[in-house]
This record gives structure tokens, sequence and C-alpha cells, in this order.
């Protein structure tokens, strides 16, 4: 499909014109008075970097220089008291704010809605410091704009983790992981990042919400889990106090091979049903493991000649569309040993082959650069999007061939053929999390009317068989149409709520995780829920 499309580079950064930024005259002369010039800036570098995240029509747009709405001045706090004052004087004079992490998300979730407003864009970048630690307690004190190699250097360096490692590790910020509930590839072993959290700090526009450093409280509704997930719509988060623990003494990851998708879940659930689940588990698809398989290189001499017969013989065992499995075990060196002998007795019960160490070090190696191939194969003139979500146990394999067959037959029926490819990435007692990689050709003139036509279907299939919106790319703008089926009616209204309390001028990040009805006008193609 890509190899004999044309390519199609973005265009240069010279070709990239933005309007110019809208000045509210009486904020900008407060700030001033706050904050050092090398903290605000309003050129057009810093605004174009911060007008898109990492969505495919944020990639699609800007690779062909379309920026239409650049926030109109980035400002970089360094300190609390810096956040307080910008959140106050934005507060007085009516300016819109967009908190900024590492601008990583992919739902369209930095990107500035509000056309009437000035808007500014906090970028959190220089709040990254490991605050303190609470070493017995196992505890620390994070500033939210720490970048996933920073803090875990901080932490390392006391002889600590935070565990947290999400594909975008490299680029993304604590505060936007927070804002998003997002989940790391180790979430088997330590939760996603909600699980993590101890106590927040948020600087709203109606003062500072701060939760005590407790390991648990019954004073009503958990505040913490109020702030996660907010996006950025009710304040800014500035720091948090986060659960870490002991940098683990044995990393171990390999690889097994299942016969099938089904033959994988039944040996994923049953590690999780009788208490030893790994770390990490990736278990892909037939097309995911495919795809997998034709990006290595053909082994030569001795490899090959070993490797033969072992194919041959998993041939002639029914593996003709083979399922990889990534699986991870840390921890003390005892306790790896012991949860290792008894999945790996699972795994052979289930018709799991084991692969060796390589498949799972070479996959280690490779794990934080895989996802921007999509970058690459947008170059060729392809469509190319994620759709990840949860469901029960009970459903997962319904949910994973109602979406797989529906998204092929689509494909089939306009283009001939396309990619469609799963994998479980985060397993729960209950269920898991399934994560869809489609692609296709690109229908050129219609790019973006084709992206929200498939957007809607393949969400309205997850929807109709029983999985969330999002398990942990969070809504964004893209989710907006979906989210009233996903938290109620009243849901919703108790959120508005919320919202009105702590940003009652409706400051902070417009137009995200609450649907509002100007949103759908300014999405290229307008959605119904259904
Ligand atoms: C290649 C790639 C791989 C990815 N893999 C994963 C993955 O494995 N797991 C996963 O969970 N996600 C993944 N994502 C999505 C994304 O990285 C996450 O959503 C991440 O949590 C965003 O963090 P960020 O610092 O980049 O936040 P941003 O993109 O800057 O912001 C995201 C949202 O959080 C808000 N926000 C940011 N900082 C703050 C703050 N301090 N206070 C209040 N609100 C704030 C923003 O306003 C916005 O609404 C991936 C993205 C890409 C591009």
């Amino acid at each position: 499909m890509p190899a004999q499309s044309p390519k199609v580079p973005p265009v240069d950064r010279e070709r990239i014109r933005l309007s110019a930024p809208r000045l509210n005259a009486s904020f900008c002369a407060e700030i001033e008075k706050e904050l050092k010039c090398d903290q605000i800036a309003i050129d057009e570098d810093e605004r174009l970097l911060h007008s898109f995240g990492k969505s495919y029509p944020d990639l699609f747009r800007v690779r062909r220089g379309e920026v239409d709405h650049p926030p109109d001045m980035v400002i970089l706090p360094e300190t609390n008291a810096n956040v307080e004052a910008v959140v106050r004087s934005a507060h007085r004079n009516n300016v819109c704010i967009i908190p900024f992490g590492g601008g990583t998300n992919i739902v369209g979730g930095i990107n500035p809605m509000d056309n009437a407003r000035m808007v500014v864009s906090l970028d959190m970048r220089r709040m990254n410091r490991l605050v303190s630690i609470d070493a017995y307690s196992m505890t620390a004190t994070i500033q939210a704009g720490a970048l996933g190699p920073k803090l875990e250097k901080d932490l390392q360096e006391k002889g600590f983790s935070l565990g947290h490692f999400p594909d975008s590790f490299e680029f993304s910020t604590l505060g936007g992981w927070l804002a998003t509930r997002s989940a790391g590839m180790q979430s088997d072993a330590y939760g996603k990042i909600e699980d993590m959290v101890v106590a927040i700090r948020l600087v709203t526009p109606s003062g500072v919400l701060e939760t005590r450093v407790v390991p648990a409280s019954s004073a009503g509704p958990d505040l913490n889990q109020w702030v996660v997930g907010s996006e950025g719509i009710l304040g800014v988060i500035t720091e948090a106090t986060m659960r870490v623990h002991k940098n683990p003494a044995v990393k171990d990851y390999r690889g097994y091979l299942f016969p099938s998708f089904e033959d994988g879940v039944n040996a994923v659930y049953a590690c999780v049903e009788q208490n030893f689940p790994p770390s990490l588990i990736r278990l892909q698809d037939s097309g995911e493991s495919e795809l997998a398989f034709n990006m290595k290189s053909h082994p030569k001499g001795l490899r090959a000649l070993i490797q033969k017969p072992i194919k041959k013989y998993l041939l002639h065992k029914g593996y003709t569309a083979p399922c990889i499995m990534i699986v991870g075990f840390e921890g003390e060196s005892k306790n790896v040993k012991h949860s290792q002998l008894q999945a790996f007795r699972i795994f052979r019960k289930n018709k799991g082959f084991p692969l060796g160490k390589k498949v799972g070090q070479t996959w280690s190696v490779d794990k934080f650069n895989v996802p921007y191939l999509r970058d690459y194969i947008m170059d060729y003139g392809c469509m190319v999007d994620v759709s990840e979500t949860a469901t029960s146990w009970t459903q997962i394999i319904s949910l994973h061939r109602a979406f797989t067959q529906a998204i092929q037959e689509k494909f089939a029926s306009e283009f001939g053929h396309g990619y469609v490819g799963c994998h479980i990435s985060h397993t729960y007692k209950t269920g898991a999390c399934l994560y869809f990689t489609y692609a296709a050709r690109q229908l050129p003139g219609e790019e973006l009317k084709q992206y929200y036509a498939y957007k809607k279907f393949a969400t309205d299939t997850i929807m109709k068989n029983g999985g969330t919106v999002s398990h942990h790319h969070a809504i964004g703008t893209e989710h907006l149409p979906w989210m009233e089926q996903e938290v109620s009616k009243t849901g919703l209204q108790a959120l508005r709520a919320v919202k009105k309390s702590l940003d009652p001028q409706g400051i902070f990040n417009p137009g995200k995780l609450i649907p509002e009805v100007f949103i759908h006008s300014l999405l290229e193609q307008p959605l119904e829920s259904d």
C-alpha cells in the first residue's frame, strides 16, 4: 500500500505563517511586573510549537502549514508564586490559559479553541524538580513539568522509580500524565497514574486546591481523583506527591508465541485470575504480529538454519496466524523467579511457545520508537490512527473481533485493502485494555473528512461492543461526542458544576472534556454521537 504512494513530506517551517497575537493590554502589563522577560514569549516559533499536539488531524494540518489557532502568548512559570500570579491576572482580565506539559496528547488536548479571547499556553517545563522524597514512606513530591527521563533520573539517584513508562515517556510530563489519566507499560505492576497519586496541588481561578499527604482518608469524595483526568479545564497542577517504589533488582523481558489471539487471552486471563500477573504484558493479535515479523531483518547463517525447522514444527502444530506476546517481570529476584515459574506453567498449558529473551530485549530497546512510525507512514500518503479502549474479560474477544472485522470490511469496500492490528497492553482483575492501530490510503482532498468518518465509525463500534471511549488517551476534543454516553447526562451536569465553581469565567482550556455546543462548529467535520 504505501510502497507505490508518492512521498508527501511536510512543508518547510518558513512556509508557515501565524496570525498576529491578540494581546490583552491589562493582562500583559500585570504579568510583565511579575515575571522576567525570558518567561514570556510571543515569537512565532514558540507559539507554533504550542499550537498543536500529536493527533492525526494535528499532524496532518501542521505538515501542510495550516495553523489557524495558535496561542497568543507562551508563559514559562518557574515557581508556584509565578503560576498563582498568572492565574489571578488571567481571571481578572478574562484571558484563557491552556496548561501545557510536553504537548504529546493525541486528542486535541492543548489546541486553542477560543477565538474571542487572548489565549496563553502555560508551559510547565521549568517547574521540573524533585521537591522532596520520604524514603521510609516511599513517596516523592515532584513538580508537574518534569519530563519522564528527568523525573526517573532524579528518583533513581535516590534508589527509587515511579514505574510509569508510557510510550511517549521521553517527551511527556508528570502534569500531563495526571491530567489525562495516563497508563504506562508497567501498569500491571504499578497501576495507572491515578493509582500512584497521594496528594496534589491545583491552582484554580477560585484559589488553590491542595490535598494532604496521607495514605488514605474517608473525608468525602476523593479530590485527588477529581483533579486527575481534569485535562487542564479546572486549573493547573503545579506538583503532586506520588507513591514510588524501590528500583527493581531484576528486570526480565522475553517473548512467547501463541497459535491464536484467543489462546493468548486465555493465558493472560489465567495469570491475572491466579494472581501471577507479570509486570508487563503485550499480547499482539495476528495482524500486529505479522507486521512485527515483516519489520524484522531475515536471519542469515546459523540462525536461519536453526529457525527453519522450528517454523516448520510450529506450522505443523497449528501456529498458522501466530500471536507474539512480550512478557516482563520486575522486582526482587526471589519473587520474580516464583512468579515466572507460575506464569510459564500457565503459558505452556495454553499452547505458549517460548521465544526466549532476545525477543524481549529487542522489544525493550525499540519500545519508545515504534509509535513514531505513524509520522513516517504519513509521509507516504496514509491515514493512520489508533483507538484504545478497555472492556471486561467477558467481552474482550467479542470486542476485538467486532472491531477488527468492521474496520477490515470498511477498508475492503472503500480501498480494497488496509491494515488493522491490535494488542492487549494493560490488564486488570476485571478486564483489559485493547489498543487498535489502523491504516489506509488517504483520500486526496478529503483527508480530514475521511479521518473523522473513521474516528466516528471506530469509536461507535467500541461503544456498541462494551468498551470505554478511552482507556488512557483522554477526551480532549476528539472524544467529546461520546462523553455523555460514557458518563451520563447527570455525570456531565456534575462536571459542569465543578468547572463553574473552580473556573467561573471558563478561562481554563475552553472546549475540552465537557461537550459544549460551539465546539462542534470548530471541528473539521461535525460529528453526531449516535
Ligand atoms: C508516540 C506517542 C505515544 C503515546 N503513548 C502513550 C502511552 O503509552 N500511554 C499514555 O497514557 N499516553 C500515551 N500517549 C499520549 C500522551 O503522551 C499522554 O496523554 C500524556 O499523558 C500527555 O502528557 P503531556 O505532558 O505531553 O501533556 P500535554 O499533551 O501537554 O497535555 C495533555 C493535557 O493535559 C493538560 N495538562 C498538561 N499539563 C498540565 C498541568 N500541569 N496541569 C493541568 N493540566 C495539564 C493539558 O492542558 C492537556 O489537556 C502517547 C502519545 C504519543 C504521541
